[in-house]
């Protein structure tokens, strides 16, 4: 018999990753397929974004622009647009040259913040329930996760998730780094309002700390909310890496480009890890998002009649079939509760859907520490087509028929 080896008494994932063994997404996409069922569990669009980003990768790709490594920062093109975007959308000014990295998604760009800027045992604040990563990046860090949860309310038009400023403040110690934050938020579709920005503004100077923003639903905001980026608040540029996503913009979560800005001092740090993640990504379709984000304002206001319509109809829909449903301001996620459908466990909820209903959906449970607290919720995607979310809610409409 073989020896015994160190290493075959050693599990072989490392301690920071054993709990991101599996991801519900892989499980809930399986049974999709395996029962024939509509998939609004993943959010990804189900049709592509412009045709004229599409040509516009094609001319890159012909013309040989972006075949070979890019410059590490981002082609020039591509950071002149982030910046113009800011300066225009925002009026927040950045440097071409030193403020802006392009990454590979906005997936690359908060690992690279994280492991960039974390010393082991520091601690990052991150709002609860939180996209999936967050969690993962922070731990390869070595950092400590101190989730915040944004909790129900009873708002004037139905039900939303509210951060507790106080809750905020009391989590901030001697040993917080960062506060990690996410607006428009996914899962729950809460878009930060002012009043709530200026006093996480005020929360961050006061203690001296660093803010990571994942603004990737910055285009996809509802009803008039406002997505205000936190780098514009007072004291907040010199302390904070703003991170965006071309796919969540333009429809192509394929492409991989996202980005961040900041001053020269934080984008410099954060390219310190990023070079040795990926070094560079997405060549070609660096020209095409530089050309999306140069579409005029029609563009963008298009995305959002198109997704508020999505939204409509989902929710609508949820609600017909007796969710109790957190219509949301930004995203393109719907938080539902199934409580009302005299269910209690969103896991089990979600694991029967698809034998149910014919639609999955994924249970808000997994994006929480505190799992008690997110189990009633499922989060649905509304980024289809139009045919296959009136199909969904079809279904869904004889679920309160087959309960038990
Ligand atoms: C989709 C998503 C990302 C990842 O963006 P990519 O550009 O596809 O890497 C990051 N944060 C949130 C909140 C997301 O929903």
């Amino acid at each position: 018999m073989a020896p015994m080896t160190s290493s075959a008494r050693r599990p072989l994932l490392n301690r920071r990753l054993t709990e991101f063994g599996t991801t519900i997404f892989a499980e809930m996409s399986a049974l999709a397929l395996s029962t024939g069922s509509l998939n609004l569990g993943q959010g990804f669009p189900d049709t592509d974004g412009p045709e004229e980003l599409r040509e516009a990768a094609v001319r890159a790709l012909r013309e040989g622009r972006g075949n070979q490594y890019p410059p590490g920062p981002g082609v020039p093109e591509l950071r002149a647009a982030i910046t113009a975007h800011q300066q225009r959308r925002y009026g927040l000014a950045y440097d071409p040259d030193t403020e802006v990295l392009v990454t590979a998604g906005a997936t690359e760009a908060i690992a690279a913040a994280l492991l960039a800027l974390v010393e082991p045992g520091d601690e990052v604040i991150a709002l609860e329930p939180y996209y999936d990563s967050y969690a993962a990046c922070i731990a390869m860090a070595g950092g400590r996760r101190v989730p915040v949860t944004l909790r129900p309310h009873q708002g004037p038009d139905g039900p939303v998730f509210r951060l507790d400023l106080d809750e905020l403040r009391d989590a901030v110690t001697g040993r917080t780094r960062l506060l990690l934050i996410n607006t428009p938020h996914n899962p729950t579709g809460t878009v930060l309002n002012r009043t709530e920005l200026a006093a996480i503004a005020e929360l961050a100077v006061e203690r001296d700390l660093l803010v990571v923003t994942d603004e990737v639903y910055e285009h996809l905001v509802f009803d008039g909310a406002e997505h205000v980026p936190l780098a514009s608040f007072p004291g907040m540029r010199e302390r904070t890496i703003g991170i965006g996503s071309a796919g969540k913009s333009f429809s192509y979560t394929g492409w991989k480009v996202g980005w961040v800005t900041g001053t020269a001092a934080l984008v410099t740090a954060v390219r310190s890890a990023k070079q040795f993640l990926t070094y560079v990504a997405s060549g070609p379709f660096q020209y095409a998002v530089a050309e999306g984000l140069a579409l005029p304002e029609s563009f963008f206001e298009g995305l959002r009649k198109d997704f508020t319509r999505k939204r409509d109809l989902l929710a609508d829909g949820l609600r017909d079939a007796g969710f109790s449903v957190f219509r949301p301001a930004g995203t393109y996620f719907v938080t539902a509760d199934v409580r009302p459908l005299g269910e209690s466990d969103g896991f089990a909820f979600c694991r029967a859907l698809p034998e149910r209903a014919g639609v999955v959906a994924i249970p808000n449970a997994v994006f929480y520490d505190h799992r008690e607290m997110g189990a009633p919720f499922v989060r649905f995607a509304f980024c289809k087509r139009v045919e296959v979310l009136e199909e969904a809610v079809r279904r869904l409409k004889g679920l309160s028929r087959t309960g038990v």
